[in-house]
Parts: C-alpha cells; sequence; structure tokens
C-alpha cells in the first residue's frame, strides 16, 4: 500500500491485486510495535487513503494466472472476486508485495494444550482479555528459526518477544516473565528495549540448542523444564501460558514465482538482483521487491523498502525511452533442432518456440548471459558482441608469439 500511494501521488496509475478479501495482510493480527505505535490506526488511516485516491484500483480476493512481456511492457491476467472473471492488467513496472507467514509450530505441545500459543496469538490475547489472570509466562525464543529445517535468524521474534514481556508487565507488573533463548538478537537500537526489559525484571535463561527446554501439560499449568548453563542445574517452572516465538516463514511464493518466472532463495522468498547494489530490484528488469515477500523484517523495515521500491518503479517509468543492451542471443534459423535445451537452459525463460518449429529469443527480455549460447549443441544462437570469430580473433591476438 505504500509502495501504491508513492507512485500514485507521483501520478501512475496503480492497481493493487490482493488475494485476501482484505488489505492489510499480516499486519491485521498486530496491535501495537516495539516502539509503542498503534499498528491497527496505522493500518485504518492507510487503507482509507488508499481507497481515496482515483489512481489505485484494489482488486481483492484476487488471483495472478498469466504473466508475460518485458520492462516497460508487462501483461498480467488476474481472476478476481467470487465470480472469478478475468481482468487483463498492462503495466510498465511490477512490484512484488506478497508478504509473509508466521511458522506454525510443531514442537512444545503448539496444537495440543491451549495454554502453548505463539507471540502472534499472545498479542492478541492480551488485547482481548489482559494480563490479571496471567501469574507467570514462559516464552521460549528460536522456535521454527535456527534449525535443521530453516537455518536463517527469524530477526524479529526476539524484539515480538520483549514487546509483548513489556506489554504484560505494563497491565500487570506481579506477572513473572521469563524469556528462554539462544541468542538475543535485538539488533541496532532495538537493544535498549532488551535492557529495558531486564531493568523492569524480565528474566532472561539461555538454553543450548542441544538441550532444548521440555514442556508437559498439567492439571495446575504447563510445566517449562530446562538446563540452567550458569548454575548448571536443571530448573522446572511452572507456567499459566507458554509462548512460542515461532518465526516467519515465506507464503505460497512458489507459484506466483513459476507464473512472473522470478527467482526464490533457500527459504523461499523472492530474491534481490544484488544485496548491496540493486536491493529492491529483482533479476528481471521493472519488477521490484518490497517487505516480508523479501524476508522477515519489521513494520518500519517493511515501509522504508516499499518507499526505496516505489523510488525505483518511479525512475524507470519516469523515462520516456527505455536504453536496451546491445549484447542479446539471437538463433539461426536454418540450424536450429528445436531441442528445446535452450528453453531449459535460459535463467530468465527467454527462449520460446515459434510458429515455424524454432527457438525464438526476444532481445527486449534477452539478459546476455550467454548460457543458451553455451548450451545450444546445434551452435545456432550468436550472442551479439561476442561471436566466435570475435572471441577467437581476440584470443588469436593475446596468445600471438607464444606458438613460436
Ligand atoms: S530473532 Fe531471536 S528468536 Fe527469532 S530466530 Fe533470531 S535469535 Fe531466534
Ligand atoms: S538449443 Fe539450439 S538447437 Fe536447441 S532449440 Fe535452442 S537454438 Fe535450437
Ligand atoms: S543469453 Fe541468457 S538471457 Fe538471453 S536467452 Fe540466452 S540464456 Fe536467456
Amino acid at each position: 500500500m505504500n509502495a501504491a500511494l508513492g507512485l500514485a501521488n507521483q501520478g501512475f496509475e496503480t492497481v493493487i491485486v490482493e488475494k485476501e478479501p482484505e488489505l492489510g495482510g499480516l499486519s491485521r493480527q498486530l496491535s501495537t510495535t516495539i516502539e509503542g505505535a498503534d499498528i491497527q490506526k496505522y493500518l485504518d488511516d492507510l487503507i482509507k487513503e488508499v481507497m481515496s485516491l482515483d489512481k489505485i484500483q484494489v482488486l481483492t480476493n484476487a488471483l495472478v494466472v498469466g504473466f508475460g512481456g518485458f520492462q516497460g511492457n508487462f501483461t498480467t491476467e488476474v481472476l478476481v472476486g467470487p465470480t472469478m472473471y478475468e481482468r487483463k492488467i498492462n503495466h510498465g513496472v511490477a512490484i512484488i508485495a506478497t508478504g509473509a507467514r508466521e511458522y506454525t509450530p510443531k514442537e512444545f505441545l503448539y496444537g495440543q494444550d491451549e495454554r502453548v500459543i505463539t507471540q502472534i496469538e499472545l498479542d492478541r490475547r492480551i488485547e482481548e482479555k489482559g494480563a490479571s489472570d496471567l501469574h507467570r509466562v514462559v516464552m521460549i525464543q528460536c522456535v521454527g528459526s535456527r534449525n535443521e529445517e530453516n537455518p536463517n535468524c527469524s530477526r524479529i521474534c526476539c524484539q515480538s518477544a520483549i514487546k509483548n514481556a513489556f506489554h504484560i508487565k505494563s497491565l500487570n507488573s506481579d506477572t513473572d516473565v521469563w524469556i528462554l533463548y539462544r541468542d538475543i538478537r535485538t539488533y541496532g537500537l532495538l537493544e535498549t528495549y532488551y535492557a529495558e526489559a531486564r531493568r523492569r525484571g524480565v528474566k532472561f535463561i539461555r538454553f543450548d540448542k542441544e538441550t532444548p527446554p521440555i514442556v508437559e501439560s498439567g492439571a495446575e499449568g504447563l510445566t517449562v523444564m530446562f538446563k540452567d548453563h550458569i548454575l548448571k542445574q536443571d530448573i522446572r517452572v511452572l507456567a499459566d501460558l507458554v509462548v512460542l516465538s515461532a518465526g516467519m516463514v515465506a507464503q505460497d511464493t512458489e507459484e506466483l514465482a513459476t507464473i512472473m518466472k522470478l527467482p526464490l532463495n533457500q527459504e523461499g522468498y523472492f530474491m534481490e538482483a544484488h544485496v548491496k547494489l540493486r536491493p529492491v530490484d529483482m533479476a528481471s528488469e521493472g519488477i521490484f521487491v518490497c517487505g516480508t515477500a523479501h524476508g522477515s523484517k519489521l513494520i518500519s523495515e517493511t515501509i522504508s523498502q516499499s518507499l526505496a521500491a516505489a523510488s525505483r518503479a518511479t525512475t524507470f517509468l519516469s523515462q520516456s525511452e527505455i536504453t536496451l543492451s546491445a549484447v542479446t542471443a539471437r538463433v539461426d534459423e536454418d540450424r536450429c533442432a528445436a531441442c528445446l535445451i535452450c528453453v531449459r537452459s535460459c535463467p530468465y525463460g527467454v527462449p520460446k518456440v515459434n510458429e515455424k518449429g524454432v527457438s525464438e529469443i526476444d532481445e527486449a527480455l534477452c539478459h546476455g548471459c550467454g548460457i543458451c549460447v553455451a548450451e545450444c549443441p546445434a551452435k545456432a544462437i550468436t550472442l551479439n558482441w561476442y561471436e566466435d570469430d570475435q572471441i577467437m580473433t581476440k584470443v588469436d591476438a593475446l596468445l600471438e608469439g607464444a606458438y613460436a
């Protein structure tokens, strides 16, 4: 929505394609940020602003089913609404902002005992019921993150735990809050909240990956057992609630990545073209990424990235002409045997077999990487400026005199 506003406020028509019946995604389930900002109020104001602008069209219950074209000339096919009517959108750029979801834990009796909940569920519970009935809450960090299945840190769950610990303490200072962690990763200025949590009496206990806590369910409460690495003793505490700091996971990215031929990283998030030099561009020109579609991040980081994506998209849309690279591949039709090797090997899905039964490469889409040139068994593909004769002449010149 922020990216759409960024574009619309600069005069560009924007269409938001939303899979759900309502805008807002995961942030609909959150109440406040760690700094205390009211997320629901921010979201309501943002939605109102988006809906009020003529330059923005919002399609809800909408599913992308087709995508084609090249930078400045894309066409996306969308099925919209309960009637699933088909809509074709012609557009110059695309911004991917499909979001992510909270990991659904398989660990620590989650789903078996209703007193075991996640940080997002705790946020909602505190909003609805307060904390007056809570005597002790035990939080367990790194659930579904930093393990064999998902080796990376989810970045945001340490601050979620501290945010909710603050919230509980501000409603009921007598509630005993324990946070069992492997490492606390409240990066940057968030570290001050960690220090403040310690001052307010939140207990932080470290555990080893090899000896994680054990949670047992009983009539009088949940028993959490863990080893304290300083006391070198097993500790057993009784808790009203066990809260799991479940990480974030990519949401339904595979289908869209296949349709739009976009690369995903190992965790299933959309991958930028270059982590430092082109952090919101995707490998395909004219497509940008922002928010948790790109990896887990805070709301403030998501907003900054969405503005960056809108800014990059505007830079592109403001040009009256696009200059394409001269280094592109072309097929010699007479040599092509339609073996499909180039179709399968191109990382950008550019070569297509045309109605004449031979491979065809659209120069507007080709990135000039040369992979298909090297793969073609019939030597039917040439890369402009890197033709065999040119390369061999250079090699001869380089080695001139070496044969003597
Ligand atoms: S942010 Fe904290 S709880 Fe989340 S995966 Fe990283 S270290 Fe673990
Ligand atoms: S790899 Fe070469 S021969 Fe095979 S389809 Fe492509 S251009 Fe034709
Ligand atoms: S040069 Fe690279 S991008 Fe262009 S068609 Fe061949 S494999 Fe695809």
